[in-house]
Parts: C-alpha cells; structure tokens; sequence
C-alpha cells in the first residue's frame, strides 16, 4: 500500500508552555494515570498517543511534549507542523507562567505562518492562522488548597477573552482533577480543526530547501 495517499486519522495536538508549569505530569496523568514528583523529560520520545471516543468517531490523539525545551525558538519545525489543536500550560501559582502566554501564543503563530510560508502546512488558506484552535489548562490548582494561588480564574478567563474565546481548564495534573475533561475538549477541537490531508510527511529540512530552491518564500 503506497501510504503517501492513506488519509489521515490522527489529531496532532502539541502541548506548550514554561518549564515546570506540568505539561508532562498532564501528559502522563491522562495518558497513563500515573503522577511522579520527579519527572524528568523523556529523551528521545517526542508524543505518546491515545485512542478515545469523540462523539461517535474513534480518534487517536497524538500528544507532543517539549522534552525539557521550552525555549522561544527552540523546539523544531516537526515540533509544530500540522498540528490540530495547541494546549497552552501555565501554573495558576506562578504568575511568571501566566505572563509568557503571550510569548507561546505569540510563537505558535509565528511559526505556523513560517511553514505556510514554506508550503510544508496543511492548510493552504493562509489566514487560518487566526482561527487556529488554542485551549489554554490552568494547572497545578490543588497546590496548598489553593492558597499560594497567583492567577485567579477571572484573569485567565480574560486572557482567553482577548484571544479569540479560547476554552479554558483548571487542572490538576497530581490529582487527576479535570484532566480527562480537558483533553476531551482538546480532542473535539482538534477533530473539528482535522485537515484532510497525507499522513505522510517528507522531512522537514528537504521540503523546506526544496521551497528555497524554487526561489524561496513567496510571502
Ligand atoms: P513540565 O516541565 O511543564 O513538563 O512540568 P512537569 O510535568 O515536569 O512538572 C514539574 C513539577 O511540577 C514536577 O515536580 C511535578 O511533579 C509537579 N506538578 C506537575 N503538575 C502538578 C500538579 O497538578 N500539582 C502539583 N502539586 N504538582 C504538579
Ligand atoms: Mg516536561
């Protein structure tokens, strides 16, 4: 079978946000119910999947965590390309974490219009960028019975006001407190945003030289 033409069943859905807010304790409560104080990234894995029902359709949820580089710039173009949904993390008891929203928002959408630019993105209409789904989760919300809280609701709720009406979660990764809501949110969003489109992909770093030899970025 020639999968270069096998229509796509995945949902890619990428997860970002400032080291230590617990993208990866998120990652591992739903995907495996488990919780560690001590997590370290995992090197070499870059997602985890998970199959589930959204409405009546099986889907796969393809889960990419930052293994430990949540850097601006610094996660690579396969990181974010074709991704279906961006789950955008900050600690409710860090205000630090809430502040760099901006800075990851502001990052997804930048390098989305840098693979649009480069025609390695999915879609072809250049101003889905603006309707792209985000879902931002507030986690770490069972810290000292939420009294060491810096974020209340009603900021983060605001936040998600003034970017479009994301949907908005508070979570806790260590009790497993809204995490199976959140990500079923996350699905039916990545599922609404599913390109029809190969599950194949070239490499990123050939697709892209090839578009500079064409005479490079036409936007
Ligand atoms: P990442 O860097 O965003 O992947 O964050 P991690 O998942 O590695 O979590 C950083 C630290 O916060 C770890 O020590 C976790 O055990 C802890 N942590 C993550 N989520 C929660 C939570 O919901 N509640 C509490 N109390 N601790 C958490
Ligand atoms: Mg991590």
């Amino acid at each position: 079978m020639d999968i270069s033409h096998k229509k796509r069943t995945l949902l890619k859905v990428i997860l970002l946000g400032d080291s230590g807010v617990g993208k990866t304790s998120l990652m591992n409560q739903y995907v495996y119910r488990k919780f560690s104080q001590h997590y370290k990234a995992t090197i070499g894995a870059d997602f985890v999947t998970k199959e589930l029902q959204v409405d009546d359709k099986l889907v796969t949820l393809q889960i990419w965590d930052t293994a430990g580089q949540e850097r601006f710039n610094s996660l690579g173009a396969a990181f974010y390309r074709g991704a279906d949904c961006c789950v955008l993390v900050y600690d409710v008891n860090a205000h630090k974490t809430f502040d760099t929203l901006n800075n990851w928002h502001d990052e997804f959408i930048k390098q989305v219009l840098y693979l649009i630019c480069f025609g390695v993105w999915p879609q072809a209409d250049l101003n889905d960028h603006e309707a792209f789904p985000f879902v931002l989760l507030g986690n770490k919300v069972d810290v000292d019975g939420g009294n060491s809280r810096k974020v209340t609701e009603k900021k983060a709720r605001e936040w998600c006001a003034s970017r479009g009406n994301l949907p908005y979660f508070e979570t806790s990764a260590k009790e497993g407190y809204n995490v199976d809501e959140a990500f079923l949110n996350v699905a039916k969003i990545a599922s609404e945003n599913e390109h029809t489109q190969d599950i194949y992909f070239p490499g990123i770093s050939e697709t892209v030289s090839e578009a500079e030899q064409r005479g490079g970025c036409a936007c």
